[in-house]
């Protein structure tokens, strides 16, 4: 058994706790994930329920979007303080998805792939040697 994957927002009133490895970790490029994160790309470690037991205290506000895929996603953000944390997608709820950033030790967040790199912006530069996909990897 590892380590729980802990964190949460940056001030506290959101925590998670999730049992069990991770199922892909990529940073994701597309226009969502730009403007959520302020930056170039977000960072996420997605994990499969029930393998994963998802334990979740305090209450995130939560904002549908549809995606680049056409996939509604639900954001869940602090209301507090505006940090994301958690992501889920309507059309897979078995997916949870955290912030790789959220995480309390982040360097457990490693890159397994690039994902929507057509939208990437030249000042977005990411580690060369991570397999990148234009948009999602092929089933
Ligand atoms: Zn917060
Ligand atoms: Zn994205």
């Amino acid at each position: 058994m590892s380590e729980s994957y802990t964190g949460g927002c940056a001030c506290g009133a959101i925590r998670y706790e999730i049992s069990g490895e991770p199922l892909a970790m990529n940073d994701c490029q597309c226009r969502d994930c730009q403007r959520k994160s302020g930056t170039g790309h977000g960072s996420y470690l997605t994990f499969l329920r029930p393998r994963s037991e998802v334990k979740l205290h305090g209450q995130a506000a939560l904002w549908d979007i549809v995606g680049d895929s056409g996939n509604v996603k639900t954001r869940g953000f602090c209301p507090t303080c505006g940090s994301p944390v958690h992501l889920t997608f309507a059309a897979m709820p078995e997916l949870f998805t955290v912030h790789a950033a959220s995480l309390d030790d982040p360097d457990r967040y490693k890159p397994q792939m690039v994902t929507y790199h057509v939208r990437g912006h030249a000042w977005d530069h990411l580690d060369p040697s991570v397999p990148t996909f234009d948009k999602m990897p092929p089933a």
